[in-house]
This record gives structure tokens, sequence and C-alpha cells, in this order.
């Protein structure tokens, strides 16, 4: 059972609602971002977020919140099954930073990598529009370095090089939420 804690929002001390799996709050005050940090074997604690919104959420539909940080791929190594190994493209696209997302809110695996591999892909920028509501965020922010991890490895495994085995190292920024029509 994971401890009650009494949520309230550090900055300004008004209570914080949120249902029962919500990692995510804005306070209804002062609208601050919060996230649940409940790493095991630490107290659990409200971290401070940063919160960016689409400009074009507006009217009745509900945001959905995505996990996005800064990171960088380094492919440390690459088999193939056969020849025509495409270790030299796959460490020449990986280069540069990138940034990844993934889905906060409830969804399968197969559709996070999916989210994942579509944003990643169309790289959009950190939106500037004002706050409006969104579908509860219940997936932490501690998991969005292994999904992120499942979108770059489903990537290279499309290569059609017969990838057998694959090994890179991911640092990943600050995480950020971010809300997507
Ligand atoms: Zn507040």
């Amino acid at each position: 059972m994971p401890a009650l804690i009494p949520l309230t929002c550090p900055t300004c001390h008004a209570g914080l609602d949120g249902e029962s799996e919500q990692v995510v709050f804005v306070c209804p005050q002062c609208a601050a971002g919060w996230m649940l940090d409940d790493a095991p074997g630490a107290p659990v604690r409200l971290r401070a977020l940063t919160i960016r919104y689409a400009p074009e959420l507006r009217g009745s539909a509900l945001g959905r919140p995505f996990w996005v940080a800064g990171g960088q791929v380094q492919v440390g190594r690459r088999d193939v099954h056969g020849r025509g190994s495409q270790e030299r493209q796959a460490v020449e696209q990986w280069a540069t930073p990138r940034r990844f997302f993934v889905p906060a809110f409830k969804c399968d695996l197969n559709s996070a990598i999916d989210f994942g591999r579509r944003l990643l892909s169309e790289g959009p920028r950190p939106p500037a529009g004002s706050a409006a509501p969104f579908v509860p965020a219940v997936v932490p922010a501690r998991d969005l370095h292994g999904l992120a991890e499942f979108v770059i490895v489903s990537l290279e495994a499309e290569r059609g090089d017969n990838l057998k085995t694959l090994r890179f190292a991911l640092e990943l920024g600050e995480p950020e939420l971010w809300i997507l029509p």
C-alpha cells in the first residue's frame, strides 16, 4: 500500500485534488505544477514540474499529457546477422541530441511506443499556450527512460540489417510535461 500523504501545494498550501493513481498535480490556486516523486526507498514528496500547454487546446476536449526530455543516445555496439551492418548510419543518426516523448496518460505499451516514435520524428517545439484541463497523468516520470529505450530499439530494429544485438546508452535531461491535443 502506498503511504497516504496530505497533498497540499508546497508554494501556497492549497489542497491538491486528484485521482488515486495520479502523479501530476496543478495547484487550483497558484497554478504551479507538481509531480509525485515516489522513488523506491525514498520518502514521497512533490517536485516542481514545468508544464507546457499546446495553444490549440480550446473547447471541451481534454489535452493529453506527455513526458518530454532532451536526450542523447550513444550507440555502443550493433551486431547484425550476416553482413551490411548499418552501425555507422545509426551512430550518425543519433549523434544529435533529440527530444524524447512518452505518454503520461494511461495507454498500452504498443500505443506508448507509437506515440513516442511519432513525436520523436515530428519533433514539436515547446508549446506556449495557456493552461487547459488535461486527462490525468498516471505514468511516473521515472518510466520515461525505459519507454524511450523501447522507442530507440523499435526504430533500430527497422533498419533492415537483421539486427541481433544493440548496446546503447541514453542520457535524459530533466523531464517536463507537455499537454498536447
Ligand atoms: Zn499553489
